[in-house]
């Protein structure tokens, strides 16, 4: 069974029509570029800027959104997976951080139905932890050093790191 809440957040995105995936630039570790490219993505969807990552078109609509819809839904990246929640790292810390019902009106219904945040939330938390493992401390400096501004934290948690890393 479709939670209702399930049905309302796709109902609102659907109305925004994907305002976060612009100048979204999605990070993607070397573990899951290999992955997006064994799932048959084309390799010049990416590009390098302190990290590997999403292209954007020049109207700044994410390289993978065709008509409002994302192409790659299935695989998108964690950050994708993850919102509306983002993150910063600090150490050996991870903060959690959830945009603001000004820039993202799925916020409200997250606000409004606990079964919906918890759900999002432990969503964003396992895909940020994934990230953050496999992206290299320079790749994580250059993403952390990007302002999100009309975010609040609501979270901090440990930083898992990899053997070897
Ligand atoms: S997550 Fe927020 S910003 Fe993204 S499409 Fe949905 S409502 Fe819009
Ligand atoms: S990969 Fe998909 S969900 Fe992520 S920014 Fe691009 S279009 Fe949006």
């Amino acid at each position: 069974m479709t939670d209702d809440w399930l049905l309302r957040a796709e109902a609102i995105c659907l109305a925004c029509g994907g305002h976060c995936c612009n100048d979204a630039h999605p990070p993607i570790s070397a573990h899951g570029y290999e992955r997006l490219l064994s799932e048959g993505v084309a390799p010049e969807i990416f590009e390098t800027a302190g990290y590997r990552r999403l292209r954007t078109r020049p109207d700044g609509t994410c390289i993978c959104q065709v008509g409002g819809k994302c192409t790659i839904h299935a695989v998108k990246p964690e950050t994708c997976r993850a919102g509306p929640f983002t993150f910063d790292v600090k150490g050996d810390t991870i903060e959690i951080f959830l945009k603001f019902e000004s820039i993202c009106p799925v916020v409200r219904l997250l606000k409004e139905v606990p079964a919906a945040y918890d759900q999002q939330y432990s969503l964003a938390k396992k895909s940020i932890t994934h990230l953050v493992a496999h992206l290299t401390d320079d790749e994580l400096a250059a993403i952390c050093s990007i302002d999100e501004p009309e975010t609040g934290k609501v979270a901090e948690i440990p930083r898992i790191r990899l053997a070897g890393s």
